[in-house]
């Protein structure tokens, strides 16, 4: 479960501050699936990374599984993500130094996994990047990259999945695979899953669907039951 009451965001700009997310309050359920649509530069990934303890608050706090991220240590948050939280970035993050593989095995290691060279290597290879797992992520397109930084934060199977664009840079059939695989996860694994996206196909997968506009957000009323 995810909970947040009245959380702010403020950064200084030229001159001044600016308030880019201006009280939100959420709550999530565990095994829910919830997407997060609205313009470009109204506060979505900022969201996503304060509510994966990525990013801290100006005001407000955030409770993923009942426990609060300002209350923790950076170390302890560090050791909840790596137990519980998936995060796929808008702009992937790979680590520059290791190869597809082993972006994918770190994690796993981190969780203290069993066999984590050859589940990564499995999860590479139903994602279509068999024949890429020992390629540098500067030797993969745009689309290959997402799909190692989605493997990488499905690999270990997390209690709560954030995703950025997940299907932004793919084409349409990968991107359905993507979809696919992500709400086989919530169906199966009870994972709760909090997306961002452009994509109407994406968000109508979604229980619920919330709406960014200039730093506030909104539930929609859903047009029909999934
Ligand atoms: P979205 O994901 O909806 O496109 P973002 O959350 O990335 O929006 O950004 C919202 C706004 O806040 C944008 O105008 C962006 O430029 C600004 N912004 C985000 N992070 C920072 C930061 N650390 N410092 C200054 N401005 C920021
Ligand atoms: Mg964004």
């Amino acid at each position: 479960m995810i909970k947040v009451e009245k959380l702010s965001k403020t950064v200084p700009s030229g001159d001044g501050e600016l308030r880019i997310l201006k009280g939100i309050d959420l709550e999530i359920k565990a095994g829910q699936s919830a997407a997060i649509v609205g313009p470009s530069g109204s506060g979505k990934s900022t969201l996503l990374g304060l509510l994966a303890g990525l990013d801290s608050p100006s005001e407000g706090d955030v409770l993923l599984q009942g426990q609060s991220l300002a209350s923790m240590s950076e170390d302890q948050r560090a050791a909840l993500r790596a137990r519980s939280v998936g995060f796929v970035f808008q702009s992937f993050q790979l680590l520059p130094s290791l190869t597809a593989l082993e972006n994918v095995m770190l994690p796993l290691e981190l969780a203290g996994m069993e066999a984590p060279r050859q589940r990564a290597s499995t999860l590479l290879e139903e994602l279509e990047l068999g024949h890429r797992q020992h390629h540098y992520p500067r030797l993969l397109s745009g689309g290959e990259q997402q799909r190692v930084a989605i493997a990488r934060a499905f690999a270990s199977e997390p209690a709560i999945l954030f995703a950025d664009e997940p299907t932004g840079n793919l084409d349409a059939k990968t991107g359905a695979h993507i979809t696919e695989l992500l709400f086989s996860l919530n169906r199966d694994k009870g994972t709760t899953l909090v997306l961002v996206t452009h994509e109407q196909g994406l968000a109508d997968h979604c229980e619920r669907v919330f709406e960014m506009y200039d730093g506030e957000l909104s539930e929609l009323p859903r047009q029909r039951p999934c």
